[in-house]
């Protein structure tokens, strides 16, 4: 099955907003941004993209040319705020994610000694800001460029380590609020400046699982800030966000959609066709191939098998559907698996879509 026997009638950048505006389409959009794989076949070192941004931008291109990759992002992620307000993030030279060594705030004092950081100045935060200019000059007419921040959940304990914070919330209620909100400014602070370059926003907000706390606690801690940081993103660049957290989401999925996010980025571990009924008609959803078992451990004809499973439980829901992994894309997952997620979209998520005749 060549590309070409699929051709696209629309952008990528058409096909999301007619997506997420509920107006016709040609096809499922498919959202994973293979990078690392990327850099790998255009001969860039990905170590080398912590610190340029024209490795960035010239990585995100090639991921769109070779795999057809539908939005182009840069940006903090999980650690960039954090790092920004003063913890110290490792990046490993091998194929192992960047991870935080030392934690800014190991006692409550250390609070009052941190200011928000200037994101033109802290960190890797210039660099991320420099990338999504240069893919926005580039690109930005026909692909999304998409900046992705951690919530400030997340934020607050990659700044105090996750245990303190969690017991933070136990024993000391007060501190960790103004925890949280010295995390949601310092993250505002930097969707600010990404806003003015014309990027959409995705947050991830891992530590605020279900996994790791109750749904009490994420009422309390992680909805308020998440609900701000949403609204801001939303009247800064008129789009409302997606927000993905990991594991078994269930149980929040309607406050997750009373955020305000536009997209809810699920985990394998939820049945969409669920989700689908529960909060469809307030947001679309995006997922969830399994990144591990299927993406990484499966052949190419696993990966088609699980997209046709996804886009039958949700390729109607009311808000619309993304297909997508259920979390990150693994680094050494195959290229052949990247390639038939992608052809899963085009041929199967084309319209007219009718499961019946998949056998
Ligand atoms: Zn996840």
């Amino acid at each position: 099955m060549t590309k070409s026997s699929y051709a696209d009638e629309m952008t990528p950048k058409e096909r999301i907003e007619a997506v997420l505006s509920g107006k016709p389409f040609d096809r499922i959009p498919c959202s994973i941004n293979p990078h690392y794989h990327a850099a790998k076949l255009i001969g860039v070192n990905h170590w080398d993209c912590y610190f340029s941004a024209e490795k960035v931008a010239e990585v995100q291109l090639a991921s769109h040319q070779i795999f057809g990759a539908e939005a182009v992002i840069a940006g903090p992620g999980l650690h960039g705020i954090a790092e920004a307000a003063g913890s110290t993030v490792v990046y490993p030279k091998e194929e192992n994610s960047p991870y935080i060594s030392e934690f800014a705030i190991r006692e409550e004092g250390d609070l009052e000694r941190l200011t928000v950081p200037n994101p033109w100045v802290k960190g890797h935060l210039p660099i991320h800001l420099s990338a999504l200019q240069i893919l926005i000059d580039r690109l930005g007419t026909k692909v999304p460029v998409t900046t992705n921040v951690a919530g400030p959940f997340t934020v607050a304990a990659n700044l105090r380590g996750t245990e303190p914070f969690l017991r933070d919330l136990y024993q000391n209620s007060e501190f960790a609020h103004r925890l949280l909100h010295y995390a949601l400014e310092s993250t505002l602070a930097y969707v600010r400046e990404a806003a003015k370059t014309g990027v959409k926003i995705s947050i991830a907000d891992p530590t605020a699982s279900t996994s790791l706390i109750s749904p009490g606690h994420f009422y309390e801690y992680a909805f308020p800030y998440l609900e701000k940081l949403a609204g801001q993103i939303k009247s800064l660049t008129g789009s409302a966000p997606s927000l993905h957290i990991c594991g078994n989401t269930k149980k929040i999925w309607q406050h997750m959609a009373d955020t305000g996010a536009g997209i809810l980025s699920l985990d394998d571990t939820v049945d969409l066709a669920a989700a689908k009924i529960t909060v469809g008609s307030r947001t679309a959803l995006l997922g969830n191939v399994k990144p591990t078992a299927t993406m990484f451990l499966g052949k190419p004809a696993d990966v088609l098998e699980e997209a046709k499973e996804c886009l039958r439980k949700a390729y109607d829901n009311p808000k619309g559907y993304i297909l997508a992994l259920g979390c990150g894309l693994p680094m050494k997952a195959p290229v052949e698996n990247i390639h038939a997620l992608f052809q899963a979209a085009r041929e199967f998520g084309r319209y007219p879509i009718e499961p019946e005749s998949w056998n």
